[in-house]
């Protein structure tokens, strides 16, 4: 699972559907929505935490 935060609700969100895609500078980041109101959610992670997020179901877009 992958928490980010909501700028819409404005609270921390487990993300639905995140995906984990890798930035242009070699970082890692993971993409989703709002389970409650949809918004796309964004959040930055280590390589540990990325693939934590994999294992975990998230899926991989690198
Ligand atoms: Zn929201």
């Amino acid at each position: 699972m992958v928490e980010a935060r909501c700028m819409k609700c404005k609270s921390p969100k487990e993300m639905k559907n995140p995906e984990i895609v890798q930035t242009a500078r070699g970082g890692y980041m993971a993409k989703g929505k709002c389970p409650d109101c949809g918004t796309t959610m964004c959040a930055m992670m280590s390589k540990d935490n990325a693939e934590k997020a994999i294992k975990a179901g998230a899926k991989k877009s690198y």
